[in-house]
C-alpha cells in the first residue's frame, strides 16, 4: 500500500476490544479444548454451491460434496451447541444466499437465542435478501468484495456481478445490519494497489474493511499458482499501525488487530504460519454434510453429527459428539512448547 502525504499519529498502545472483555468475563465457565482455548463460535457451511467461481477459493476448507442439511437439522445442532456455551453463529458456504431457505435457516437459528448471528456472503443476492435476513434475526454481515474494478472482479470471480455485490453492501448498511464488513483478500499484482481506494469506499459507506491474507490450502483449485499472488500482510500491518490513532486486539478472534484510521476501521486477518491466530482460535465449524470440523486447515479429524442425530441420539448424546470434536481440536501452527496441550 502506498499512502503518502498523510498525517501519521503513533500511539503504540494496543488495547483489547469490548467484545473480548465481555467474553473474558464468562470464559472461565466455558468448555475448553486441551489447549485451554474456550469454545465461543460456530461456523456453519450451509451449502457447497456457489454463484461465483473465485480462482483462489479454499471452500472454507471443505471437500465439495453434494449434500445439505435441512434448516430444522441445523436448528437442533445449534441448540446443542448453545447448551455447550457457544455464543456466536456464522453462516457461510459455498454461497449461503443460494439456498432458497436461507431466511428460514436464520429465523430458526435466531430462535435458539445467540448473542450474535452473522453471514459471510459474496453479496450478489443481498439486494433480494438483506432486509428479510435482518428481520429474521441476522445481526451482522461480511461481504467478500476484493476489487472496485469490474475487469479485476471478472478475473477473480469469473462472473460479471461487481455492481450487484457493491449494491448489496449498500443495502446491508441501509437495512440496519451492523457492523457490515467488506472482506478483501489481498493479492499481489491483482488488487494490492486498491487497498486505499477500498478503504475510502468502506469509510464513505460506514463499512469496516477486513484485509485477508491469501491462504494456500489443499482445497484451493490452483494451489500452486496461488504462490505468485501471495502478499505479505505483515508489512502492511506495520504501515497501518503507523497511520492509526488507535489499535485494538480481538483476543477471542484469533488475536486479530483492528486499526482505526481517519474515522474508518481496518482489520487484518493473517492465518498463514501464525501461531497467535491458532492459539486464540475459539471456533468450531460444521460442514454442509453434517460433520463438525475442528480446524479450517484439516480434514482428518472431522466428527459426524448428522448421522447419529438421524439415528435418534438424544441431546445429551449429541453433546458428547460435540465434545469429541472439541477434544480433536489442536492448533495447526504452533510454537513447539505450546503444542503439547494439557491432559
Ligand atoms: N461465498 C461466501 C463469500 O464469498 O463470502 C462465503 C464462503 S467464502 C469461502 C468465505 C471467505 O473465505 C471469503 O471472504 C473469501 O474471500 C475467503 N477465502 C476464500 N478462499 C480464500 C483463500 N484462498 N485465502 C484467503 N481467503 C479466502
Amino acid at each position: 500500500m502506498k499512502i503518502t502525504g498523510r498525517k501519521i499519529t503513533l500511539t503504540g498502545r494496543v488495547t483489547p476490544d469490548e467484545e473480548s472483555i465481555k467474553t473474558a468475563a464468562t470464559v472461565d465457565e466455558k468448555v475448553k479444548d486441551r489447549f485451554e482455548r474456550p469454545l465461543i463460535s460456530f461456523r456453519i457451511s450451509v451449502t457447497n454451491r456457489c454463484n461465483v467461481n473465485c480462482f483462489y477459493c479454499h471452500h472454507d476448507g471443505i471437500v465439495p460434496r453434494n449434500y445439505e442439511m435441512t434448516a430444522e437439522e441445523m436448528e437442533r445442532i445449534c441448540r446443542v451447541a448453545k447448551s455447550l456455551g457457544i455464543e456466536k453463529i456464522r453462516l457461510s458456504g459455498g454461497e449461503p444466499l443460494v439456498r432458497d431457505d436461507i431466511v428460514e435457516i436464520v429465523r430458526r437459528i435466531a430462535s435458539v437465542g445467540f448473542r450474535d448471528i452473522s453471514i459471510t456472503t459474496n453479496g450478489v443476492l443481498l439486494g433480494r435478501y438483506a432486509e428479510k435476513l435482518f428481520k429474521a434475526g441476522l445481526n451482522r454481515i461480511n461481504i467478500s468484495f476484493d476489487t472496485l474494478n469490474p475487469e479485476t472482479y471478472r478475473f477473480i470471480t469469473r462472473r460479471d456481478y461487481m455492481e450487484l455485490a457493491r449494491d448489496g453492501i449498500k443495502k446491508a448498511v441501509k437495512v440496519g445490519l451492523n457492523p457490515v464488513k467488506v472482506n478483501m483478500v489481498v493479492m499481489k499484482g491483482i488488487n494490492d494497489h486498491e487497498i486505499w481506494d477500498m478503504f475510502q469506499f468502506c469509510r464513505e459507506n460506514g463499512v469496516i474493511l477486513q484485509l485477508i491474507e491469501l491462504l494456500k490450502t489443499e482445497n484451493c483449485e490452483e494451489s500452486e499458482s496461488l504462490k505468485k499472488y501471495h502478499y505479505d500482510v505483515r508489512k502492511l500491518e506495520d504501515e497501518l499501525a503507523e497511520l492509526s490513532t488507535k489499535v485494538k486486539k480481538r483476543r477471542f478472534m484469533q488475536d486479530r488487530k483492528k486499526y482505526f484510521i481517519e474515522g474508518g476501521e481496518i482489520e487484518v486477518v493473517r492465518p498463514m504460519d501464525n501461531t497467535q491466530f491458532c492459539k486464540n482460535c475459539t471456533r468450531l465449524r460444521l460442514t454442509p454434510d453434517g460433520k463438525i470440523k475442528p480446524c479450517l486447515l484439516r480434514n482428518d479429524n472431522l466428527v459426524d453429527i448428522i448421522e447419529p442425530m438421524r439415528r435418534g441420539y438424544s441431546d445429551e448424546e449429541l453433546k458428547k459428539v460435540f465434545l469429541k470434536a472439541v477434544n480433536n481440536r489442536e492448533p495447526f501452527y504452533t510454537d513447539f512448547d505450546d503444542a503439547q496441550g494439557s491432559e
